[in-house]
């Protein structure tokens, strides 16, 4: 089925298994056989660097932060700032008080969909999103615009899984305030032309954000380059911990834009009369903040510098086409989403199967692999389709573990049929 091109040199080989040895779950055995772990886009696994820092911040310094004058809350504080200053450098952010720590993609798109919302939003206002959104991308806006009588667009999408950008540029009239659009699709792997997006949209003064969850650990983004608005993610898709996420925001939006929580930290003065904010990015961080999660996401930056994007992308258009490869082979086999442009993520539906079941075969071979909606339901009903199976990939997979899968689903073809 594979030609001897498609086999990784010794070398490259080499390189994998030592990258493969950072990841300790990696070595895990399920049901007595090695891990296939192919469901990296809902979340990735984490290097030993990753789990050592965390670790040592519980023992050795533990403390709150930009608080207290001791020597442990200095320390933490010193560690906290100087990982705001390494997402900065990682996304090329002007400032780092454009950095603002969230928990995850989802906090950070609700509270731009609120705080933007209150301050830009009126009756008769739209917003666009597209037909690929994570639910995180959908129901935000959804709930802002019933609260403030605005309506949502939805860019439509061809039956590759391409949104249709001339369809687009239709919805783009004086009643839009903002557009929000994923990089690249959970479900389908589709890398969208954000570039073209924004500009076609800041031709006319309208903001964007870019749900950047699946595309931040594939894909260099320069947000200055881009000249994004606003960009989302989260730290467990891109090797970190779970709980911590980035929302960058252009400085002049978030200067003009109210806060979205209440509480310690954002607030300048408090008096029962009237409170009065911090600046940037303080205003926006309410709370004691995830303090190991996100000292976490700075070593995981750290190690996907040391690893390089450019390898990490190469690595897994390798793969994504390696299984692609594999998985047309098998004739029963539909891909869902054939976009020119893809990263990490293929969905794929076998004969009349249901998606639940291929699963679940594929888990007794010790291979996990996502099934359902993956929180795409609009996408689903477009294809009308019940939800898919979802193989997403990481660079520290192998050709190996592909030959495993495309195995293991023509048994579960052999098993259902
Ligand atoms: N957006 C996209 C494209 C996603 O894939 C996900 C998670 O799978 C999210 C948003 C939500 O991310 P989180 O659950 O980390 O907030």
């Amino acid at each position: 089925m594979f030609n001897d091109n498609d086999i990784i040199t010794k070398a490259a080989k080499l390189d994998i298994e030592k990258i493969r040895s950072d990841f300790p779950i990696l070595q895990t055995l399920v049901y007595g056989q090695p891990l296939v772990y192919l469901d990296n886009a809902a979340t990735t696994q984490k290097p030993k660097s990753v789990l050592k820092v965390m670790d040592e911040y519980y023992k050795e310094y533990n403390s709150n932060v930009h608080r207290g004058v001791h020597y442990l809350s200095q320390k933490a504080t010193d560690a906290f700032e100087v990982a705001r200053r390494n997402v900065q450098a990682y996304i090329n952010a002007k400032h780092e008080h454009e950095v603002i720590f969230t928990k995850g993609t989802t906090e950070s798109i609700n509270l731009v969909a609120s705080s933007f919302g209150k301050r830009f939003v009126k009756a008769g206002d739209s917003i666009i999103i597209s037909a690929m959104e994570h639910h995180s991308n959908i129901v935000p806006w959804q709930l802002m615009c019933e609260e403030r009588g605005a309506t949502l667009k939805v860019i439509p999408i061809n039956q590759k899984g391409e949104l249709l950008m001339d369809e687009f540029e239709q919805l783009l009239d004086e009643t839009v305030k903002l557009v929000a659009v994923t990089f690249v699709s959970n479900t389908l792997g589709t890398v969208n032309p954000v570039k073209e997006i924004i500009d076609k949209a800041h031709a006319q003064n309208i903001p964007v954000l870019v749900d950047a969850a699946q595309a931040i650990q594939h894909i260099g983004i320069d947000v200055q380059y881009l000249d994004v608005d606003f960009l989302a993610f989260s730290g467990h898709k891109m090797y970190g911990p779970t709980a911590v996420g980035v929302l960058y925001g252009k400085e002049k939006w978030l200067n003009e834009m109210p806060p979205y929580q209440g509480g310690g930290e954002m607030i300048k003065t408090v008096s029962f009369k009237k409170s009065t904010y911090n600046v940037l990015p303080f205003k926006f961080e309410a709370g004691t903040p995830n303090v190991t999660e996100v000292i976490g996401l700075s070593v995981a930056i750290d190690y996907i510098n040391a690893t390089g994007l450019d390898y990490i992308r190469e690595r897994e258009q390798q793969l994504i086409h390696y299984a692609i490869d594999g998985l047309k082979s098998i004739a029963e086999l539909r891909l869902i989403g054939e976009a020119k442009e893809r990263a990490a993520s293929i969905s794929f539906l076998v004969g009349n199967t249901h998606p639940f079941d291929v699963g679940e075969i594929l888990d007794k071979q010790a291979i996990a692999v996502r099934t359902g909606h993956h929180c795409t339901e609009p996408l689903m009903d477009i294809f009308k389709i019940p939800g898919t199976v979802r193989a997403s990939f990481a660079f520290y997979n192998t050709e190996e573990e592909v030959d495993k899968l495309v195995k293991g689903v023509k048994k579960a073809v052999t098993l259902l049929s």
